[in-house]
C-alpha cells in the first residue's frame, strides 16, 4: 500500500486526509493518508524517517513549507520562486517539490467559468498564499496583476518575487499600498477579478482591527468576480458586500479542495472528482 502524509503543526483538524483517502477508495487505488504533526525543529529527521520507509509522498503545510523547500532534489518553477513548497513527489530515491496553492485558485477560478489567463486581477495580500497565487496566476498569464500590500516590508517581498517573474512572463505586476488615495477603487475598476489573500475577515472587526480591506460596495462592480481565500466562516464580510453588489463570487473552499486534487494529479496521475469531495468532505 502506497502510504502519503501531511507534515506541520498543528494538522490535528485538516479535513486533507478525508478528502484524499475519499478519493484513493473512490478510485481504486490502494494508499492511504495519514497527519504528522511536525515542526521546524524536526522537519529534517521526519523526512529522512519518510525517504527510508520508501513514502510516496507528502504534503507539507505551515509552519515547514520553506523548510521542506530546502530538503528537495528538485523544484518545481512555482516552490524554487517562492521558496515553498506543500507537495512532495518521492520517487526512484529523489524528491520532488512543487506548489499547489496557486494552482488550486485558478483551477477553481477556471471551474466558476472565470479563467486567470489573459485577465486583470486585484490580488490582496503578500502572505504565503497570496505570494502563491500571484505566482501561479503570471505563470498562467494574467495580463496584468496589481498586489496591495500592507506594510513596506510586505511590498518589498512582492516586489522581489515580481523581479523573479518578470523574466518568465509577459504578466504586468504592479505592487500597490491601501494607503495610496484612489489606488484601491482604480485597480478594481480596471480588474476582472479580485482575490482576497489576506486573513481579515477570518475573525471580527474588533479582534483585526478591520473586518473587510474594501470599504463599501461602491468600490465593486457587477462584472467582477470576487474570490475570498477565507472558507471560515463561509460568508466573509468581503462575500457579503460583493453579493450586494451584485457581483459573482465564492469562498475559498475550492481553492482547498483545487490544491488537494493538484497533489492528488501530481502522485496519482488521476484527476480528483472535486464535486463529489466537496459534497461528501466539506461542510456546505
Ligand atoms: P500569512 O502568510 O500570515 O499572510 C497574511 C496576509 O494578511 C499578509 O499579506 C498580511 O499582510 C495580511 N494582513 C494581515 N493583517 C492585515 C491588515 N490589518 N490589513 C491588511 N492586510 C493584512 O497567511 P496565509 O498563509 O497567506 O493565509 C492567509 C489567509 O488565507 C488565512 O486566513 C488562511 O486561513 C487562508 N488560506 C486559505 C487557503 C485555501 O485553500 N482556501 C489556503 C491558504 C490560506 P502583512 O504581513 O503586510 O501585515
Amino acid at each position: 500500500m502506497d502510504q502519503y502524509y501531511l507534515l506541520g503543526s498543528p494538522v490535528a483538524h485538516s479535513l486533507s486526509p478525508a478528502m484524499m483517502n475519499y478519493s484513493f477508495e473512490q478510485q481504486g487505488i490502494d494508499a492511504r493518508y495519514s497527519v504528522i504533526d511536525v515542526k521546524e525543529d524536526r522537519i529534517g529527521e521526519v523526512v529522512r524517517k519518510l525517504r527510508a520507509e520508501g513514502a510516496s509522498g507528502w504534503n507539507v503545510t505551515m509552519p515547514v513549507k520553506h523548510a521542506m523547500s530546502l530538503l528537495c532534489d528538485e523544484l518545481s518553477t512555482a516552490s524554487e520562486i517562492g521558496g515553498s513548497v506543500n507537495t512532495v513527489l518521492h520517487r526512484d530515491g529523489k524528491l520532488y517539490g512543487y506548489t499547489t496553492d496557486g494552482i488550486g485558485i485558478t483551477d477553481a477560478l477556471a471551474r466558476a467559468g472565470e479563467p486567470v489567463p489573459g485577465s486583470s486581477v486585484t490580488l490582496l495580500g503578500t502572505g504565503g498564499a497570496a505570494s502563491a497565487i500571484l505566482i501561479q496566476a503570471a505563470l498562467d498569464g494574467a495580463s496584468d496583476i496589481t498586489v496591495f500590500a500592507n506594510r513596506p516590508a510586505s511590498a518589498a517581498h512582492a516586489e522581489r518575487i515580481a523581479e523573479k517573474l518578470r523574466p518568465l512572463s509577459d504578466t504586468k505586476i504592479r505592487i500597490r499600498s491601501y494607503k495610496e488615495p484612489g489606488a484601491l477603487r482604480e485597480s478594481l475598476a480596471q480588474s476582472r477579478i479580485l482575490i482576497q489573500a489576506t486573513s481579515i475577515g477570518m475573525r471580527t472587526a474588533e479582534q483585526n482591527g478591520t473586518d473587510c480591506l474594501i470599504p463599501d460596495a461602491s468600490y465593486l462592480h457587477a462584472g467582477l468576480y470576487v474570490y475570498d481565500i477565507i472558507y471560515h466562516p463561509a460568508e466573509t464580510p468581503l462575500i457579503k458586500m460583493a453579493k450586494e453588489a451584485g457581483c459573482r463570487c465564492e469562498n475559498g473552499y475550492s481553492m482547498l479542495i483545487g490544491q488537494g486534487a493538484a497533489s492528488f494529479r501530481i502522485w496519482t496521475g488521476c484527476g480528483m472528482n472535486v464535486e463529489e469531495v466537496r459534497r461528501r468532505v466539506f461542510p456546505s
